[in-house]
């Protein structure tokens, strides 16, 4: 066979048809082929990798690892931790499932979280979603409005999902949206002037989908502002949603509802249980569709849980404990200027007593921190001062009556 006759075994062109012709036992192969084939194999190799790391994931992380994780970040909120850890385990063993014979599909297990604002609802949704390496998607309900309304349409959620995830749309079909405020959508009963609902029971009709699980037409930029822009499709089915919400009064409802199930008992062994203190911690769905939540959006949060207030035992433990804790952080930064940072437990002591007092929770500690270290981290770098000591006097020296009062403001 003359060189000009050989021929690539995979496409049959010709030797003069290509750019190179390798030769292999028996066979040949040109460039093109070549290329193409080295495409497959980047293809299949991506998916392979894909389904391998989050079955490697889940491997690793049964219930008490995915809370012994959770731990290293958030402090207490026990409860909720454990209900968390099987949730997500649960959600992504789902993941995993196999279609088999016996018809059982395991369904969805979107979680609402319900708790007072800065108890670290979002902290959760952050930590889980860090634990496993996927994307996180954070929206505040109370910018949805139904289509045609001014506002975001809920799609909008997805395109932020997408962004999390650079784009790559498998990526951001396992992972998470943590919608914050859905208790701002709540169906608004006692207020007939309003003909249409429309940030209300609209959004949460809009919601409902794709909580469910249904594919979406998505615009990658967002908005329509952009007609033009091409949709992906992005399938909400293996999403995992996380609703979060402060639900201001519920624990009235609760209390009433507790009082009420209480007539009758003659025996008050009952009642005395009851920690009215927390009326958080007996949430039950029923409380969700008397705050104003329809039916069907509860149905589709299976996994209701409740975030404790934070008393001054917890706010201490946040300012030290947690992994990346605020002192911690403080202390990395002097010490990038070769300053040792000491706190002492009198100055610490007496921070937290004033975040209660002033009612500023756990972000209120941050500000904190920051007007009592601002002078220290502009003076001191550069100075010949190799240590600062923090004590209760110093503290005091710079969280004034009105510094407090600002902050107490602004909070
Ligand atoms: P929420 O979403 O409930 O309003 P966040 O998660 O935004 O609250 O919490 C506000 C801040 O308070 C977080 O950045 C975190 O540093 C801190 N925080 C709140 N609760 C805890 C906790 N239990 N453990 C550690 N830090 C917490």
């Amino acid at each position: 066979m003359s060189k000009e006759e050989l021929e690539c075994s995979f496409c049959g062109r010709k030797k003069p048809e290509t750019n190179l012709l390798i030769a292999g036992l028996d066979a040949h192969i040109c460039d093109r082929c070549i290329e193409q084939a080295h495409g497959i194999v980047v293809e299949e190799s991506k998916d392979n990798d894909a389904g391998g790391e989050l079955s490697a994931e889940l491997m690793l992380r049964k219930p008490i690892q995915i809370k012994g994780f959770l731990d290293e970040y958030i402090i207490g909120q026990e409860r909720t931790k454990r209900v968390m850890s099987v949730a997500v385990y649960n959600h992504y063993k789902r993941l995993l499932q196999q279609v088999t014979e016996d018809d059982i599909e395991i369904q969805k297990s979107n979680i609402i979280m319900v708790g007072q604002t800065g108890t670290g609802k979002t902290l959760m949704a952050k930590t889980i979603a860090r634990m496993l390496n996927v994307p996180l998607a954070i929206v505040d309900a109370t910018v949805l409005t139904e289509a045609g309304y001014v506002g975001e349409d809920v799609e909008s959620i997805l395109t932020r999902l997408l962004q999390a995830a650079d784009y790559n749309l498998e990526k951001a079909e396992r992972g998470i949206v943590f919608i914050d405020e859905i208790d701002k959508i709540a169906r608004k009963s006692d207020n007939p002037s309003i003909t249409r609902d429309v940030s209300g029971e609209g959004v949460q009709q809009a919601l409902l989908k794709l909580l469910e699980g249904t594919v979406v037409n998505v615009p990658p930029k967002g908005g329509r502002k952009h007609p033009d822009q091409k949709f992906i499709e992005v399938n909400t089915e293996n999403i995992l949603f996380i609703a979060g919400g402060a639900f201001d009064g519920i624990e009235r409802m609760i209390s009433k509802r507790l009082n009420m199930s209480a007539i009758g008992y003659k025996a008050s062994h009952d009642e005395d249980a009851i920690d009215k203190n927390n009326f958080l911690q007996y949430i039950t769905p029923t409380d969700l569709k008397d705050f104003g939540l329809i039916p069907e959006i509860i149905g589709r949060l299976p996994v209701l849980t409740h975030m404790n207030p934070l008393d001054k035992d917890t706010l201490r433990a946040i300012l030290t404990e947690p992994k990346n804790a605020i002192v911690k952080q403080y202390k990395k930064l002097f010490l990038m200027d070769e300053i040792e940072l000491t706190i002492t437990e009198g100055a610490l002591d007496f921070i937290v007593d004033k975040a209660i007092q002033y009612k500023l929770g756990a972000r209120g500690l941050r500000s904190l921190c920051e007007e009592i270290l601002t002078d220290a981290m502009f003076s001191l770098p550069g100075s010949d001062e190799t240590k600062l000591n923090v004590t209760k006097a110093y503290v005091e020296g710079k969280l004034t009556r009105t510094t407090l009062k600002k902050l107490k403001a602004v909070s």
